[in-house]
């Protein structure tokens, strides 16, 4: 069978192309400087992809795996690769936390952690398996995310490709738990280690208690 991906993870990629190589742009103004030379983002190509992926996931259809390696791989070979995949990470959380509902938002910064902790928990574990083929497991006062088949390892020197999975956890954290913890990068595929994984820090915050409070 033909591996796929959610048509949202080659969307945020490019919408963080276009984002990046915008000199307008909201997401990532701080960069728009010293990338006033490098538009690709601004291309024809990226705007009728954006278009197509967004229909994708408007219809919920998934997108070939390779098709997303592939667009990984062009950012790769950018000087700033790094700062557009964590764009991108940070552009997916964001979408991926709309899917919940409001509801649920809601409470999440309402009722105490002891309420709230498990509940976060099971959209982080959704928006893992659905966005990232990934999968969460609570160990302790840490949360793994382990990703089998990573899109974006090796697509640059080092460990830039997973900079990508840290920021969409980093920010999925935030908007859940509002948490900014630490995010490790415990285990690499990069380094022959099997799988890429990531121990994000989930000890309570005491906001979540005193607001409920
Ligand atoms: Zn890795």
């Amino acid at each position: 069978m033909l591996a796929t991906v959610d048509a949202l993870l080659p969307l945020s990629l490019l919408e963080a192309v276009r984002d990046v190589d915008t000199p307008e742009g909201v997401l990532e103004a701080e960069f728009v400087d010293e990338l006033r030379n490098k538009r690709f983002g601004l291309s024809d190509t990226v705007y009728t992809q954006i278009k197509r992926y967004t229909e994708a996931v408007r219809r919920n259809q998934r997108t070939a795996q390779e098709e997303a390696i592939a667009l990984a791989k062009l950012i790769g070979r950018r000087p700033d690769a790094e700062a557009v995949l964590r764009a991108a990470g940070r552009f997916l959380a964001r979408e991926a936390y709309m899917t919940v509902s409001p509801v649920t938002r809601g409470m999440l910064h309402v009722m105490p952690s002891l309420v709230a902790r498990p509940m976060a928990l099971r959209q982080v574990r959704r928006i893992a398996r659905r966005y990232l083929n990934g999968n969460v497991r609570r160990v302790g006062t840490s949360l793994l995310l382990e990703i089998p088949r990573s899109i974006t390892v090796g697509v640059a020197a080092g460990g830039v490709g997973c900079a990508f999975y840290e920021a969409t956890m980093r920010e999925l954290l935030r908007l859940l738990v509002g948490t900014t913890g630490s995010v490790e990068h415990t285990r690499c595929e990069g380094r022959g280690e099997g799988s890429c994984e990531w121990r994000a820090d989930w000890r309570s915050a005491e906001r979540t208690q005193s607001q409920a409070a």
